[in-house]
């Protein structure tokens, strides 16, 4: 699972074990704490050293002895930066149109849950969703009504399989793609089929059903030591043409 981050880290350089400049290269090596702003403190106060820490990257340092209030003051910009860096963040993970995940954040969290997945031998599951005939759904209603119309989709997705660990994104255009942890099979996909059946979007135009359908690609997997992720991908988009060439929905 996920560990909490600390927002911020108060480091001392000289430290008994090993000093904080190494400990500060260590961090940023690991792209799990590679962005966790660090300040130094420490008694080190000639200009050498201080150069030193901020040369690593830190993005304060403070000589002791302290002052309580100036220290407390520095912390509160810096918790408040990186609060406004995370809002950012955060911000550039959704879609636009529908407010879900967009595929950045899909393609960031499946390469670590496949990651994740490699370490622990459990497997995990992805399924890329298109909207069938959505084309002449557009044609028929307009782009606007279009544009509701894949809110809807987002939406239904989201409530169903949006939680905790699991992920609902917008892979793109009319494609929406899932990410759940675990065994997925003929049920989750059955899920799926329902939650867009049970909206009922009335369609006038697809010779598949009478509501907007979609069709699915879905895979589950035990990834093994060395194998990427794309490979994953390439056959849920597969496995997605041929529920459209055997019919849709
Ligand atoms: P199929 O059942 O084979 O998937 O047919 P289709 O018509 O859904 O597939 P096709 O790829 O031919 O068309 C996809 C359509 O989705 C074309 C495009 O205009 C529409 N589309 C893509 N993104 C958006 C969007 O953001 N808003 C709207 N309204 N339409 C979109
Ligand atoms: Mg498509
Ligand atoms: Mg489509």
């Amino acid at each position: 699972g996920l560990q909490p981050r600390p927002d911020l880290i108060l480091l001392d350089v000289m430290m008994p074990e090993m000093d904080g400049y190494v400990v500060m290269q260590r961090l940023r090596a690991d792209p799990a704490t590679a962005d966790i702003p660090v300040i130094f403190v420490t008694a080190m106060h000639d200009a050498e050293s201080e150069e030193h820490g901020l040369e690593l990257g830190a993005v304060d340092y403070i000589v002791k002895p302290i002052s309580p209030a100036i220290v407390r003051a520095r912390v509160r910009t810096h918790i408040e930066l990186k609060r406004q860096r995370d809002l950012l963040e955060d911000h550039a993970a959704l879609d636009g149109l529908t407010g879900i995940a967009n595929r950045r954040r899909f393609d960031q969290d499946l390469i670590r849950a496949w990651h994740s997945a490699q370490r622990s031998g459990s497997t995990l599951t992805l399924m890329i969703i298109d909207v069938d005939h959505f084309k002449r759904y557009n044609d028929h209603y307009g782009h606007t009504p279009g544009d509701e119309c894949l809110r809807r989709v987002a939406a239904a997705l989201e409530r169903a399989f949006g939680r905790g660990e699991d992920l609902a994104a917008r892979y793109g255009g009319e494609e929406f793609a899932l990410l759940l942890a675990g065994n997925g099979g003929e049920a989750q996909m059955l899920r799926v089929l329902n939650a867009i059946a049970q909206l009922e979007i009335p369609h006038a135009r697809s010779d598949t059903s009478l509501w907007v359908s979609v069709s699915v690609g879905g895979v589950t997997a035990s990834p093994a030591p060395g194998s990427s992720a794309d490979a994953l991908l390439a056959l849920a988009d597969q496995l997605l043409y041929a529920a459209k060439a055997g019919g849709r929905d």
